[in-house]
């Protein structure tokens, strides 16, 4: 039997990985020159830069973390988190819930009191359980937490009305303890999100080095520049072309996003195609900056809540690992989300360099005279949108495939707010299967 495996990001090379083990036939196909995905590392005058946004090897799955950090052997440093909210121009420990007694009085004062008057509403039974995750907010948190953070923050990454967003996405943030809030608020150290408080990253090549990682024993079982384009089934095989060539399998595991797969089947069902021009999503664009500063700070990210500011996360690789950055220089690399058509969609890609370095500049993350490289990337399918009719249209669609027999998995192939521990994770229950 041989396998097909469409999409060659970390999803279609883990499933390699695994099924070599076991010993099966397949191979990959993927429309770039290069694997790997969203893991792209691109390393210009010294500087690697992760141009998929900045990754970090974290999980909750020890086992698949400590298979992945494995498969890096000595090339992984380890490091703990100092991460921030960068806030009216205060930089407010990580998550914000856990740094309180950073903002300024008044705010830490709401903060806390809109919490503590929340929990009593919610103990009296006043509140209802929220429907959308703007509602989800204002329940959890209160309106001081709420109104300060969480939703102008995640207006700014999701671009998407947060009331017409379920509360899927937002169930896994981790709800802290009033104790916590109490002596975050008075400024008792307390860690939020903890399995996120050590991270690993590789000490050389930036994040696409974990990527190279699952490749190396399967390289031969790769065939890059192949856009999947059309898919048929003739008499039980899979024939799968990207226009000049057809290939055959027997059976088909995508991992490319769905509506990339869906266009490229035939005679698909009009309330499949419906479902999947109804999705969802975020696409990116990453700047890269390369700064002759030999410390620019101590900090791992900030998120920038900050509507004046175009990012809305910036990540300083070079206090990942020293070895990304040439010796005696510092890295930024900043995040910015849009939706095809939106005005950032239409800036040009100077407009978004010059004016990201100008907001960090003005608001004091870096200073501009320093800057001495700025790279830029665009990548399409970033974050799934979990808008609330999400799951009815996904299985609409999860259902046909199921009917056809392909195998969807990975981040946009089975349309889930998947990281890299989670995709990987999957990959093993699928070679489980097949
Ligand atoms: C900004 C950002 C930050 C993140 N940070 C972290 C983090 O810190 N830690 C973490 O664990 N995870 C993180 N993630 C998640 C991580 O990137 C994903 O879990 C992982 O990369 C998903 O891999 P994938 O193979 O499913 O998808 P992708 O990487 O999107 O791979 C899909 C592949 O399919 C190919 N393809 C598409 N269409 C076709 C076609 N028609 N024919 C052939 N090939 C095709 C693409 O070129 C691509 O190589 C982050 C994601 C983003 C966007």
């Amino acid at each position: 039997m041989t396998i097909g495996i469409l999409g060659g990001g970390l999803a279609g090379l883990s499933l390699g990985y695994f099924l070599k083990e076991k010993g099966y036939d397949f191979l990959i196909l993927e429309k770039n020159p290069e694997t790997g995905g969203l893991l792209k590392s691109v390393t210009v005058e010294g500087f690697t830069f992760d141009v998929g946004g900045s990754h970090i090897i974290f999980s909750k799955d020890k086992q698949i973390l400590d298979f992945m950090v494995s498969l890096l052997g000595n090339n992984v440093v380890r490091n703990r988190r100092n991460t921030k909210i960068f806030y009216k121009g205060h930089y407010v420990k990580y998550p914000f819930e856990n740094g309180l007694a950073d903002l300024p009085k008044q705010d830490n004062f709401e903060c806390l009191y809109y919490f503590i008057q929340n929990l009593i509403e919610k103990e009296k039974g006043r509140l209802k359980q929220p429907t959308n995750m703007r509602k989800w907010f204002y329940y959890t948190f209160g309106k001081g937490i709420a109104e300060k953070y969480l939703i102008p923050y995640n207006e700014k990454i999701w671009k998407f009305p947060l009331e017409k967003m379920s509360t899927v996405w937002v169930e896994r943030i981790p709800q802290p303890p009033v104790e916590d809030i109490i002596k975050s608020s008075l400024g008792i150290p307390t860690e939020g999100y903890t399995h996120q408080l050590y991270f690993y990253y590789p000490k050389y090549g930036g994040i696409q080095a974990l990527a190279e990682a699952f490749e190396k024993p399967i390289k031969d079982k790769i065939c890059t520049s192949f856009e999947v384009k059309k898919i048929k089934n003739e008499n039980e095989i899979w024939v799968v072309s990207n226009g000049k060539e057809e290939l055959e399998f027997d059976r088909l595991i995508s991992t490319i996003p769905l509506p990339e797969l869906i266009k490229a089947l035939e005679d698909v069902p009009k309330e499949v195609v419906e479902a999947v021009n109804g999705l969802r999503y975020n696409s990116l664009i990453t700047v890269g900056i390369g700064l002759d500063n030999p410390k620019l700070n101590d900090f791992s990210w900030l998120y920038i809540p900050d509507r004046d500011v175009l990012t809305h996360r910036v990540s300083f690789p070079s206090n990942y690992s020293p070895y990304v950055a040439p010796p005696g220089k510092s890295s930024v690399l900043a995040e910015i989300t849009y939706r095809e058509g939106d005005e950032i969609s239409r800036m040009k890609d100077k407009e978004v360099v010059e004016r990201t370095v100008e907001d960090l500049n003005r608001v004091g993350i870096i200073n501009s005279d320093e800057v001495i490289l700025t790279t830029i990337y665009r990548f399409k399918y970033a974050y799934v949108i979990y808008d609330i009719e999400y799951r009815e249209r996904l299985n609409v669609i999860e259902g046909y495939l199921r009917d056809i027999g392909i195998i969807n998995t990975g981040r946009f192939g089975s349309w889930e707010y998947a990281n890299m521990d989670t995709v990987v994770r999957m990959s093993t229950g699928i070679v489980d299967e097949v």
